[in-house]
């Protein structure tokens, strides 16, 4: 048994991995390959269609949004953003690599405010009070809702004076969120939703603002709405592992049952580290993420850091290596890791303390 903790490409539920196989091999009985039908045929627009659907239900999206397939990356809705929203200025959370690079693209586009930043600090930490100097002038209001490489997250739906809108690329359907908040809400597919390759994208029909100015076609958010995601080719094999993905968490309880599951399993690992004398989490508590944990050997032992990886590899624990920028050890959990993978984490984590405090590594 192997269990991928990787932080993005990341597991998927094992059946959606085969069921996607067997569709490249013969789409529903056909005897075509997923990859070989056409992308506007009755049967792919069915797949997007019932994709669309299920994140309606499953996010509870209101009807005066539109839910979109696009590609990319998330790095490319950090370029959508300003291009459509931002007109004068724009205000950011500033909580990690992914956030700066959003303020970095939208700096292009007019005047970036950065409303709090935790940069100073290693982003550690989620700053505290930033919702009180969010400008009402701005034109909205972006966040990262889960810094994927730092193991801190924003795990509620801020209050804002205008548009909010998120990057929900590694925490998106892993909780409720209330939709009706925010302007805009896009994340890159491969953590929760699919492989890589997509991007889903929702967003308030009313709350783009006039066409006032060129926008390049890929770029303006009012055309893909317009085509229906079909502007140009869509990636049809991310958005059908998508649709798979999401039935598997329909059936599964949806995301109530994925926060209540990402709760559990945090709870198992941050409750091992803060126990364990051999490592030290690295996020400080009032922000950590139920996504990504990361932790680090405490400096007594920051020698031993490959032995541990060398340890939990025998055993199947795979790619918890934390991020160049980070260090240490970094323990992905999106809604496809079962508890049994983090039992066994936290196990290994126990026996190699043993082994160290013994002197027998
Ligand atoms: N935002 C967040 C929160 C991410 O974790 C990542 C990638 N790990 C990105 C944006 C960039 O995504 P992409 O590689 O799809 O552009």
């Amino acid at each position: 048994m192997k269990y991928n903790f990787n932080a993005g490409p990341s597991m998927l539920p094992r059946e959606v991995v085969e069921a996607t196989a067997q569709a490249c091999l013969d789409f529903n009985g056909s005897g075509l390959s997923l990859m070989e039908i056409p992308h506007r045929s009755p049967e792919f627009r069915a797949v997007l269609q019932e994709a669309r659907d299920l994140v309606r239900t499953l996010l509870d999206v209101p009807q005066d949004y539109e839910i979109l397939f696009l590609s990319g990356g998330a790095r490319m809705e950090f370029c959508r953003v300003p291009y459509n929203f931002l007109r004068r200025s724009a205000a950011y959370l500033d909580t990690g690599t992914w956030a700066f690079q959003a303020m970095h693209e939208a700096s292009h586009f007019g005047q970036v405010i950065t409303v709090a930043s935790s940069r100073q600090e290693h982003y550690t930490h989620i700053p505290k009070g930033f919702e009180q100097r969010i400008p009402d002038q701005a034109d909205y209001f972006h966040f990262t809702s889960n810094n994927t490489i730092y193991g801190t997250e924003l795990r509620y739906d801020p209050e804002s004076p205008v548009p909010l809108i998120s990057d929900m690329s590694s925490d998106i359907l892993s909780r409720p969120v209330e939709v009706s908040r925010y302007a805009c809400i896009y994340a890159g597919a491969q953590k929760n939703l699919s492989m890589a390759g997509v991007n889903l994208v929702i967003v308030r029909r009313d709350a783009l603002p006039p066409a006032d100015r060129y926008i390049p076609m890929m770029l303006d958010y009012r055309e893909h709405l317009a085509a229906g995601s079909m502007l140009n080719t869509p990636p049809v094999l991310p958005i059908y592992t998508a649709l798979l993905n999401l039935r598997w968490l329909y059936r599964q309880g949806g995301v109530e049952e994925m926060d209540r599951r990402a709760r559990e399993r945090a709870s198992v690992l941050y409750d091992e580290i803060g126990r364990n004398r051999l490592f030290r989490a690295v996020a400080r508590e009032d922000s950590r993420s139920l996504m990504n944990i990361c932790f680090v050997m405490d400096d007594e032992f920051a020698a031993r850091e490959q032995d541990f990886l060398d340890f939990v590899e025998q055993r199947g624990i795979r790619n918890i290596r934390g991020h160049r920028s980070v260090g240490g050890f970094r323990a992905s959990c999106y809604n496809a890791m079962p508890l049994e993978g983090v039992m066994a984490l936290q196990q290994a984590m126990r026996d190699f303390e043993k082994q160290v405090l013994a002197g027998r590594v």
